[in-house]
């Protein structure tokens, strides 16, 4: 593959993302794809599927988790619902998440990532020994598949996912860095944390975004590729610097307004392009 392909995350009947027809108008070679619903998670549908993506000409990088009952209305809600987290919810989606790599698999994917959800701050906690344990449940599975598994990033700090990482002990336990979130969550300075922890960037999300007045306690604001406070030429030699070059992969999350999504991730193409050419 060459360096820096374009890429963009979409999906097909669940989670957010663009529709696979977007990817092909906007001649995107490479796609992220949110895991369908469980009952459409079947061989035929993944041969079916991968036929399209060799029509199109299209190659798929990571198959993301996601699971019913996620909300990212706001923070406290994040943290109630997304993920492996959450104690009610854990053992059905640790069981969803495997059927997931499983599904990855039948794709001929290995890659499979996923928000793990708010890891506690604190160490001693007794949640960040239950989280510490289902990651490695979710990791060796995915190694007996031949599969890395990446950890969104947003919900934690640089340091606190870097001693994560290091606690879990899985050597294919890697980071799908995406900086919008750490300004959206409030986590840290993106370029700054992708120093931090590039050792372990495998996959990456181009998204743009701007600070809450009060960050960590609310929400920033998701904006166009470009006008937020992310800074993409900055973002792009930070990865370069890193030895990054894999995917970038354009994650925009408005799906309720189509055309506007895609004009803006059209938008989001150029800019890249613009930028690989000055710097790659
Ligand atoms: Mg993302």
């Amino acid at each position: 593959m060459e360096k820096w392909p374009i890429g963009v995350f979409t999906s097909v009947d669940a989670g957010l993302g663009v529709k696979l027809e977007v990817a092909h108008e906007l001649g995107i070679p490479t796609i992220q794809l949110h895991a369908p619903h469980q009952e459409t998670r079947t061989q035929a549908n993944a041969d079916r599927f991968l036929a399209r993506l060799r029509e199109l000409n299209i190659t798929l990088t990571c198959v993301f988790g996601g699971f019913e009952g996620e909300s990212y209305a706001d923070i406290p809600t994040v943290s109630r619902t997304v993920g492996l987290v959450p104690r009610d919810t854990r053992a059905a989606r640790t069981k969803e998440m495997k059927e997931i790599a499983d599904f990855a698999k039948m794709l001929g994917c290995r890659c499979v990532a996923l928000h793990l959800g708010f890891v506690p701050h604190d160490a001693s906690d007794p949640l960040y020994a239950e989280v510490i344990a289902v990651a490695r449940d979710i990791c060796d599975h995915c190694q007996a598949n031949g599969q890395a598994l990446h950890l969104e990033t947003g919900q934690e700090t640089a340091d606190g996912l870097l001693k994560f990482i290091q606690d879990v002990q899985r050597d294919n336990l890697f980071i799908n860095f995406d900086p919008a979130n750490m300004i959206l969550y409030g986590t840290g300075e993106p370029i700054e944390a992708l120093r931090k922890v590039g050792r372990y960037v495998r996959s990456i999300h181009c998204k743009d975004g701007k600070w809450a007045k009060n960050p960590g306690q609310e929400w920033g604001q998701e904006v166009p590729l470009g006008d937020g406070d992310v800074n993409m030429e900055s973002y792009l030699r930070t990865l370069k610097e890193i030895g990054y070059e894999g995917p970038l992969t354009i994650e925009r999350e408005i799906p309720q307004e189509p055309e506007r999504q895609k004009a803006e991730i059209g938008h989001a193409v150029r800019l890249l392009t613009a930028l690989k050419a000055k710097i790659g």
